[in-house]
């Protein structure tokens, strides 16, 4: 029988050939970062990815090498330039987060040492203790709660509901939800995220026992509505288990009145958990700590670091009041995952016992360095800049006598339109959907939009620090003269 051979030079890693060569490219690719980052106001916010450039990334599988210096061109050529836009300071769309320069070496630094962040005894373990600590005082929550970092607030949000689908009975975790007597139902307002949605879907109880309370004329939950609900769907054999409240909805920034859901959940007994994706970050400002006082009191929080906290993606968190119970719905027993007394498989507890994951990046880092940079000061600083752009807006819209502000704005969201009079809803609509896509077109700026009561509108949610007064007077202008523009071009339709 011939012996396999395998000599040394027949073995093959990763590493570069040359180190010279990768220390050159990494150089290069620093310079070319601070360049794009440094002159981005010079930038379009956005341009369309041209054709050849898509057609450029429909190729076969690379079956051999290729230099990393080439690479790094076609990156530079097809990727490099054709960004989402929301680095930029006049980007305003969905609610997203602009990432900073030292986040982004963070990320590189991350990777470098690339620690899988489930378990064992090494030092990621405790950056992300250290951080988790940190967001629980962010929002005064007590310190023995526990804590995960996540990808986002929609990881976040499943990872408390299926803690407090487990509450609802001790059968759940062996038997799953049919181990349970009654339907369990959740109830939060319509405003609420489709995370919420999908997380009931995820979880096994269904969106059909999601219960969407209305909302009021701040978009904030009917409270008298949610009582109602509760006691009706007790009546007819379900088992209410959940309420959700929103600190800051998607929409229009609303908040529901915390004070009165939690005194609500306490008295049926209810898990209290709190959607604050970007609006639990606006506790840290004074004006807001009142209305948000009661998220110590929640039984978890759902939260983003790279909406208003402008980490680089991806970074959420979940915090859970009782860890206990966060524990026991993740925890399984596994021989692989003992913790022992000394080596490299000692160290804090897995991570694994409070999400899903196991396997996971070294997220904590980005937070760990961002918040050791600025210090908490300077982002109480933003966040107030931000909620007080947005009031600044709210005041371009109402001095202009074609535009309309279509909700109120209680924190860091406007929505407005175009509407310069005699024309229907329908055109209006219309209108004001052209408006803003050749908005994008200009790369002046991009909001994004939304419907309210049937309306469409241009909304702008600011989760920006390189937003200046300046970006908004631009958008305001550019909003108007598309406006003009369109209104001039017999766009308008007769048909509905
Ligand atoms: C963005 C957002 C979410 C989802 O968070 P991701 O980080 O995108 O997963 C949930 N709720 C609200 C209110 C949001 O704004």
């Amino acid at each position: 029988m011939e012996k396999t051979k395998t000599t040394t030079e027949q073995e093959i890693d990763l590493d570069p050939q040359d180190w010279n060569t990768i220390r050159e490219l990494g150089h290069q690719i620093i310079e070319d970062m601070v360049d794009y980052l440094k002159d981005l106001d010079d930038q379009p916010v956005w341009k369309g990815v041209p054709a050849d450039v898509k057609e450029n990334l429909k190729q076969a599988m690379p079956q051999g090498p290729s230099d990393p210096n080439a690479v790094y061109q076609e990156f530079k050529k097809n990727i490099f330039p054709y960004p989402k836009g929301n680095i930029h300071p006049r980007f305003f769309g969905w609610v997203e987060g602009n990432g900073t320069a030292l986040g982004a070496l963070s990320e590189l630094l991350a990777s470098v040492m690339n620690p899988n962040v489930g378990i064992g005894e090494h030092s990621a373990m405790y950056v992300e203790r250290q951080v988790l600590d940190w967001c629980k005082q962010l929002l005064g929550y007590p310190s023995d709660s526990s804590g995960i970092l996540l990808s986002g607030a929609s990881m976040a949000n499943i990872t408390a509901l299926l803690v407090a689908r487990n509450t609802a009975s001790d059968a759940i975790k062996a038997g799953g939800v049919d181990a349970t007597d009654g339907k369990l139902t959740a109830y939060c307002s319509s405003e609420t995220h489709n995370c919420i949605v999908k997380a009931m879907e995820v979880i096994g109880l269904g969106h059909n026992q999601l219960r969407e309370i209305p909302v009021d004329e701040r978009y904030q939950m009917k409270t008298d509505a949610l009582k109602e609900q509760i006691i009706r769907d007790q009546q007819e054999g379900y088992t209410p288990f959940c309420i959700i409240g929103n600190a800051g909805t998607v929409n229009t920034g609303a908040i529901d009145p915390m004070d009165e859901l939690l005194t609500i959940a306490r008295e049926f007994d209810l898990w209290f958990h709190v959607d604050g994706a970007f609006g639990a970050l606006a506790k840290m400002v004074p004006a807001y700590e009142d209305k948000l006082r009661s998220l110590e009191q929640a039984d978890s929080i759902a939260f983003d670091l790279h909406k208003w906290m402008y980490m680089p993606y991806e970074v959420g968190c979940v915090l859970v009041r009782n860890a206990e119970i966060h524990r026991a719905a993740f925890t399984t027993e596994a021989d692989y995952l003992t913790a022992h007394d000394r080596g490299l498989a000692a160290g804090p507890e897995t991570f694994s016992h409070f999400g899903m994951e196991l396997s996971r990046g070294f997220k904590a880092l980005k937070v760990w360095m961002s918040l050791k940079e600025h210090g908490i000061e300077k982002y109480r600083k933003l966040i107030t800049q931000n909620i007080t752009q947005a009031s600044y807006l709210g005041s371009l819209v109402k001095e202009n006598p074609n535009l309309e502000l279509m909700a109120g704005i209680p924190m860091n969201i406007v929505c407005y339109r175009f509407n310069p009079g005699q024309l229907d809803g329908f055109n209006l609509n219309r209108l004001n959907k052209e408006l803003l896509m050749r908005l994008h077109e200009s790369g002046v700026a991009a909001p994004t939009y939304t419907f309210l009561e049937g309306q469409y509108v241009i909304r702008v949610s600011i989760t920006n620090h390189r937003t200046k007064q300046k970006d908004l007077i631009k958008l305001i202008e550019t909003s108007v003269a598309i406006g003009e523009d369109v209104l001039g071009e017999a766009f308008l339709s007769e048909e509905e």
